[in-house]
């Protein structure tokens, strides 16, 4: 008996003289006409049965059946009436037709009968009625005249179903419908069959597919080769959990370009629990992928540098603005004693020896306001307390604005350099056989010591020592043992000397020069002596005898007004030479 597709449930109904057949929503029938009931006329005896039960029928039906007379007004009803708009068959009747209706629509009813009692053809129309209560209702309505042999209006009879609820859900649907085209993000409705039975304006949009070529499709049409088997994965989780559940995937568009979306997808289940399809919501994120796809990139290279940082094996540290250290590597702990945590958040003042903070503070104020990279040596404390040499690079940091946003600092620890350069300076100027000045050196100070003589006018002396019949020491000891005899003789010469800038080189062979600024030539002359006696008493070994060393001197003094010491050491390698033509082992003094 169930009968339910769309034309069934609005009703229809057709005529014959003396019966209404009426097809509702729960099959066909045909019915007395109510004039056959209250009017004299009544049925002829043999249809008498089947009237009965036609009038039982239509008493039972759930379609609204209504005889009206020519001007409208109601004649007779039947139960269901009453059913649905709860007025009773003797409230009806006499009553208007359209005074049934919702206010605004009783007089547009009014006409409408009144228009519609003379003609011959049936009218459909949905009208909205009050019940006794007062609530309202909608009726679909098949409205039909009976006409008597001369034309005249015998009556007009009505059937209608209640479609309210039918209405009020599809008044709903329309206002969801235009809710979700409203709402920013693209919402569609498959049924378990993945065909699309429903898409708003943003998922039109989203797709680039008209709302017709979407309606009906299935959604796999919209899914790349490459995401098909996650997607069905997805959708058998879907189906399993019956939870709403999220993806990341691509979707091909109608114009063929493939787009990243997040769906956001819920089961929807119908009213005895069953999967009826699923709604979900796709969300563009491209915008989403390509900023990840950024920080991924940053994050990965930020990684880089970090390691990159962590190994280099000189410090790298960061400085705020506020002079507080906001990252420190591990080499730090190599050149300053401290593990970067310890440092970390604190001053960088911590690690600078207080003598040299201003120089700090002027190469940080120069580093900022140059912009430029500024490099400089100076000394860090260390946690032990001991100064460390430092060569420290320092780069202006700014922000993506622009603005001041610390210093990037980089530290080498140049002890050794320093050490090496020293040792190298040291190399430069010393003689290696006696460690005494070299030739070079002492020549260089020699130049100076005129200068400073010539400036404040104090007196320079000079003193050139040959070493006595030295083939002889060489022929008897070997080379090995004339060396020794020098390096001693070099270490008389040193201890000999009083002033720390009494200078002693070995100017060549053995031949050695002494340079005695601020003294004048009697004092050179007792130096020069001292130096001959010391030689003479010396106690010199070598292979276990004893070696006889003497030394021959000649001194001068350096004259005002000479540009240099040359003159001078002429005048005393001739007071030498007059030394040795005197017998040896003695001072011989020249004369200015
Ligand atoms: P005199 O008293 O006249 O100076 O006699 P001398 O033998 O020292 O003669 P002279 O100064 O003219 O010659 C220096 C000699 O000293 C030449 C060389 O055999 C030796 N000699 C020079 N330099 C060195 C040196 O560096 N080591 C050694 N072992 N011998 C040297
Ligand atoms: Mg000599
Ligand atoms: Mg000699």
């Amino acid at each position: 008996m169930p009968h339910s597709d769309r034309c069934a449930a609005r009703g229809s109904m057709s005529w014959h003289p003396n019966s209404v057949s009426v097809v509702g929503r729960h099959g066909a029938l045909s019915m007395a006409t109510a004039d056959e009931r209250t009017t004299a006329q009544g049925p002829r005896g043999d249809e008498t049965d089947r009237l009965d039960f036609l009038q039982a029928i239509v008493e039972t039906t759930d379609a609204i059946v209504v005889a009206a007379d020519a001007e409208g007004r109601i004649i007779w009803v039947n139960d269901a009436f009453t059913r649905i708009t709860g007025f009773r068959g003797s409230e009806a009747r006499g009553r208007f037709l359209w005074s049934f209706r919702v206010p605004e629509e009783q007089e547009p009813g009014r006409e409408a009968f009144l228009e519609a009692v003379g003609r011959t053809d049936e009218r459909r129309f949905e009208s909205r009625w009050l019940t006794r209560d007062g609530s309202e209702l909608c009726l679909s309505w098949s409205t039909r005249t009976l006409f008597d042999e001369n034309g005249a209006v015998r009556f007009r009879v009505g059937t209608a179903v209640d479609v309210t609820a039918e209405r009020r859900n599809a008044a709903r649907a329309l206002d969801l419908g235009e809710m979700l085209d409203q709402v920013g993000e693209a919402v569609i409705l498959v049924d378990p069959d993945s065909v699309i039975q429903y898409a708003n304006r943003e998922a039109v949009e989203l797709y680039r597919t008209p709302l017709k070529k979407l309606i009906g499709k299935s959604n796999r049409d919209f899914i790349p080769e490459a995401e098909a088997e996650r997607f069905e994965k997805f959708q058998q989780t879907l189906r399993d959990s019956m939870e709403p559940q999220a993806i990341e995937t691509d979707r091909i568009r109608g114009d063929g370009t493939v787009v990243p979306v997040e769906l956001r997808v819920s089961p929807i289940r119908d009213s005895a629990g069953k999967l009826s399809g699923f709604v979900s919501v796709s969300y563009d994120i491209t915008d989403q992928i390509r900023l990840q796809e950024r920080a991924r990139a940053i994050a990965d290279r930020n990684a880089v540098l970090v390691r990159l940082l962590e190994n280099l094996p000189d410090p790298v540290f960061y400085m705020r603005p506020d002079g507080t250290l906001g990252y420190a590597n591990d080499a730090v702990e190599d050149v300053y004693g401290y593990k970067p945590e310890e440092l970390l958040d604190g001053p960088m003042a911590r690690v600078r020896p207080l003598d040299r903070a201003k120089h700090m503070a002027e190469f940080v104020a120069r580093a900022i306001e140059t912009g430029e990279p500024c490099i400089m040596e100076t000394q860090a404390l260390h946690k032990d307390g001991h100064r460390v040499e430092v060569e420290v690079r320092a780069v202006r940091i700014d922000d993506a604005d622009g603005n001041y946003a610390g210093l990037a600092g980089f530290a080498r620890d140049i002890g050794e350099r320093k050490r090496m350069e020293t040792e190298l300076r040291r190399h430069a100027s010393t003689d290696t056989l006696t460690g005494l000045a070299n030739r070079r050196h002492f020549e260089t100070i020699a130049a100076a010591e005129v200068k400073r003589a010539a400036r404040y006018g104090h007196p320079l002396s000079f003193i050139t020592c040959d070493l006595d019949h030295f083939k002889r020491v060489n022929d008897s000891f070997g080379h090995d043992g004339g060396d020794v005899a020098q390096q001693r003789f070099a270490q008389i010469v040193s201890a000999s000397l009083r002033l720390p800038t009494d200078v002693a080189a070995r100017l060549g062979g053995e031949e050695f020069g002494v340079l005695l600024p601020e003294t004048d030539i009697d004092s050179a002359v007792a130096v020069a002596e001292r130096i001959r006696r010391r030689t003479e008493e010396a106690a010199i070994e070598f292979g276990g005898r004893p070696v006889r060393l003497t030394v021959s001197l000649g001194v001068s003094q350096h004259a005002a007004g000479e540009s240099s010491l040359a003159a001078a050491m002429k005048r005393a390698d001739r007071a030498l030479y007059e030394a040795k033509g005197a017998g040896r082992n003695r001072t011989c003094t020249a004369s200015a």
